[in-house]
């Protein structure tokens, strides 16, 4: 893909923008973009660089996320929306041909990593209710107030940000949270590598050379280990890549959302709107909780991957609707005229609740209470599931589990259901 229309090589050490941004080091990839850690000079700050491939359809779809990021840029003039900001773009010309850039706030790693390197256990649930504040205090932005559908909710997507408060450290306030492998870490938890101060006087010093010998600049790779328990950490987000965004009123394609992450609605053809959001969101928080992903569907012998992920969700839910189930443009190719799936006949019913009390071994309140924040928003009916507006006023993300923390700290005592005399404290904003 390195060829003419596709990505621009880059190597730590190049400069962009006429020497403002340099390279530090690659911070992922996609199927239309690197996205490299670059030191910005004039801002003395870190930034994410996102290096679009060059061709036409490329550009084509850089334009059209420069034109949803900005919009998100300007309506949170205080960037406290938990929504990656755009900070410039630009055009880079190289010898793949010229590329739009985007440059985008410094972020942390993904929650799939932060999953990943939590060894597939599921975090601790008060985790997961910070980190689903976040999401939905973003989602709410984005659809109550700009009218925007993400349409590519998935963990990967969502980042890590500095729980640091710049008015009261201001250096440390651009640090990002950076996941270590667990097994390096005594304490047997996640720890956070975090790019400190250090690490931005080297990038000084190495910009410094930049004016002198342009090849002797490395790269500014990782801090020293500053190492501390996630368990310390307070936890916070942001959503990203909005390659895929559309407005309500403006859908971009028919097909939207990672596999495991799609509505039924999508699967169908029904037509889609914020609510398909809220389906990729329910998915997540459950990933988050158990460590797995909630369905992942194969195709097997006689029927499709589609198929295999409608069985999933109604053994999980309930069978759908007849009425839903016919409903879509696409409804025929799985669905007979009663609503019964045509290839899969024997289906396994198991309720979120029993499954994550039986395969989970969440305790009965913690099981009952997930569930029910998460069934509402699997509703096979889209338009009744509840708003993210909604979702952030629910009791079960506006209260800590305190007997949790007891447990966490005390390995010798069993976690014990105490039914509806569970502690429960209010937290504040
Ligand atoms: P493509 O559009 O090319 O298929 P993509 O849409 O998945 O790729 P992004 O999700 O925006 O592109 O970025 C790819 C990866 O780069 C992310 O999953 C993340 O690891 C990293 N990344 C993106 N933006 C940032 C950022 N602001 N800070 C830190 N890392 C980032
Ligand atoms: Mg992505
Ligand atoms: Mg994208």
């Amino acid at each position: 893909s390195y060829r003419k229309g596709g990505y621009h090589a880059v190597r730590v050490g190049d400069s962009f923008a006429g020497g403002r941004y340099i390279a530090q080091r690659k911070l992922g990839w996609g199927e239309f973009s690197t996205v490299w850690l670059a030191y910005d000079c004039r801002s003395s700050t870190y930034v994410a660089l996102k290096i679009q491939k060059s061709a036409p359809q490329f550009a084509q779809a850089a334009l059209h996320e420069i034109e949803v990021l900005s919009s998100v840029a300007d309506g949170d003039p205080s960037n406290s929306k938990y929504v990656v900001r755009l900070v410039d773009q630009f055009k880079h010309t190289g010898p793949n041909g010229q590329h739009l850039c985007m440059v985008l706030e410094f972020l942390g790693d993904s929650l799939l990593r932060l999953i990943k390197y939590n060894r597939y256990k599921g975090l601790d649930l008060n985790k997961v209710k910070k980190i689903c504040k976040c999401i939905l205090i973003g989602l709410d932005y984005l659809h109550r107030e700009l009218g925007i559908i993400h349409t590519d909710l998935k963990p990967e997507n969502i980042l890590l940000i500095s729980t640091i408060d710049p008015s009261k450290d201001p250096i440390k306030s651009d640090l990002v949270p950076i996941l270590e492998k667990p097994e390096g870490n005594p304490n047997g938890g996640i720890t956070i590598n975090i790019i400190e101060k250090k690490l931005k006087r080297r990038a000084r010093r190495a910009v410094a050379r930049i004016s002198g010998r342009q090849d002797s600049i490395g790269g500014v790779g990782r801090s020293p280990k500053v190492e501390r328990c996630l368990d310390g950490i307070d936890m916070r987000c942001k959503v990203v890549d909005f390659g895929n965004a559309c407005w309500e009123n403006k859908p971009l394609a028919e097909e939207i959302q990672t596999r495991q992450y799609r509505s039924p609605e999508v699967i169908l053809r029904s037509g889609y709107s914020f609510s398909a959001d809220m389906w990729s969101f329910a998915c997540i928080a459950i990933e988050l909780a158990t460590g797995e992903m909630m369905f992942s569907p194969k195709a097997g012998q006689g029927y499709t991957e589609d198929e295999d992920h409608l069985a999933l969700m109604m053994e999980l839910l309930g069978k759908m609707p007849r009425k839903i189930a016919i409903g879509g443009a696409s409804s025929k190719d799985y669905f007979d005229r009663h609503g019964d799936l045509k290839n899969i006949r024997r289906l396994k019913y198991c309720s979120l609740d029993r499954l994550l009390v039986n395969k989970y071994k969440f305790s009965d309140i913690d099981a009952r209470e997930l569930a029910e924040f998460l069934c509402p928003l699997l509703d096979f009916a889209p338009e009744k599931r509840p708003t993210a507006q909604q979702c952030l006023q629910h009791p079960w993300l506006n209260t800590m589990d305190v007997t949790q923390k007891a447990v966490k700290s005390e390995p010798n005592l069993q976690k014990v259901d105490v039914g509806m005399s569970k502690l429960q404290i209010k937290v504040g904003k």
